[in-house]
């Protein structure tokens, strides 16, 4: 099958026939580009791609308030291929393809259990799960794996985190959040903390708002700033940006407070992990320093980084982010499936 012509299953006819519909706006200007294609990068995403799959996203909220689930993608089957742990994209893709009536093979705990162990290579891997599914979300730990899949395999590959390379659909989420929660990105002041090297959820969203018209902050220890390739984008885009080692310099400012993990997992040098580990942590005594309107994000887990007391401040918005992430995904898997 050739993936890129892969047509919607059904014409675009505002919602589907006989079951219970999904609003579609019909204002829309952008058609679905996504039905058949791969999710590689978030270089595939430009400003009308973005309103679409947002659009669609609500819809997904509404639908889901309202009645729970839809049977939008039945017969279809997510093969769901995790060679790393994961908790919240692997559960809010098999959520987001059973509310949406669709199937799953979720092989995210064990690929030690799986032919993997016996030496399968990616490749012969991803050309078996095609056979039973019509869509992979890969996660793996080398950066340019999820191309490679998209390579071999004739159904579309969403990219779910490959190395510290991207993670596209976790910045579709985070971006997501951003708007809803402060109905608006353009003007913003963002601060991404921590882990920037390694953290491909922050190489993701960083690129992603090179988009807009916003201030980045960028709060690391010396050994994590931002690799010198994004910098350069970011600089190359006339974005105004500024890199510190203080989260004091930019709390202050700060519309959207980004703070990640030190990602244990890339350190080749576990004492220098041990170093720079703790080297921030959120507490109510710097919330009270923070504008009174603006959000702290996470793109979780946390480890330290956050603490607890912060969660019930009204502007601790990473569980609510954590939501998010079954919309946008349902809203993906309906546009890559060509349910536009
Ligand atoms: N869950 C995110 C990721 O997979 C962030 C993290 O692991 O720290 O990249």
């Amino acid at each position: 099958m050739d993936k890129k012509a892969l047509k919607p299953l059904f014409d675009y006819a505002g919602g589907y026939n006989g079951h219970e519909s999904v609003t579609v706006n019909r204002h829309l200007k952008v058609e679905n580009g996504l039905a058949g294609q791969d999710i590689l990068s978030v270089a595939q995403f430009d400003r009308p791609m973005l309103a679409y799959v947002f659009e669609r996203a609500r819809e997904m909220r509404e639908m889901v308030g309202r009645v729970g689930g839809t049977d939008l993608l039945t017969g279809r089957v997510l093969a769901c291929l995790f060679y790393e742990p994961s908790t919240r994209t692997s559960a809010s893709f098999i959520a987001a393809m059973e509310r949406l009536g669709g199937g799953v093979i979720p092989i995210t705990q064990g690929v030690q259990f799986s032919s993997v162990s016996k030496g399968e290579t990616l490749p012969d891997t991803v050309r078996t799960l095609e056979q039973y599914s019509d869509v992979i979300v890969l996660r793996h730990p080398e950066i340019g794996s999820a191309q490679v899949a998209a390579d071999y395999a004739s159904v579309p590959v969403i990219n779910a985190g490959d190395g510290p390379g991207e993670h596209p659909t976790q910045a579709l989420l985070d971006l997501f959040t951003i708007q809803e929660e402060l109905g608006q990105i353009e003007g913003l002041k963002i601060a991404m903390v921590g882990d920037l090297r390694y953290g491909r959820t922050v190489h993701s969203l960083t690129k992603l708002l090179l988009q807009y018209d916003v201030s980045l902050r960028f709060v690391s220890p010396e050994i994590l700033r931002l690799p010198l390739t994004i910098m350069n984008e970011v600089i190359d885009a006339g974005v105004n940006a500024r890199e510190t080692h203080d989260v004091a310099d930019v709390i202050e400012n700060a519309d959207v407070l980004y703070v990640t993990r030190v990602q244990k997992e890339r350190f080749s040098d576990l004492a220098q992990y041990e170093e720079v580990k703790d080297h921030y942590e959120i507490t109510p005594e710097i919330m009270a320093r923070a504008k009174q309107k603006m959000v702290v994000m996470h793109p979780l887990p946390r480890v330290g980084e956050i603490h607890y007391a912060v969660d019930s401040d009204p502007r601790a918005a990473y569980f609510r982010q954590v939501r998010n992430g079954m919309y946008i995904r349902m809203a993906l898997l309906a546009a890559v499936l060509g349910k536009a």
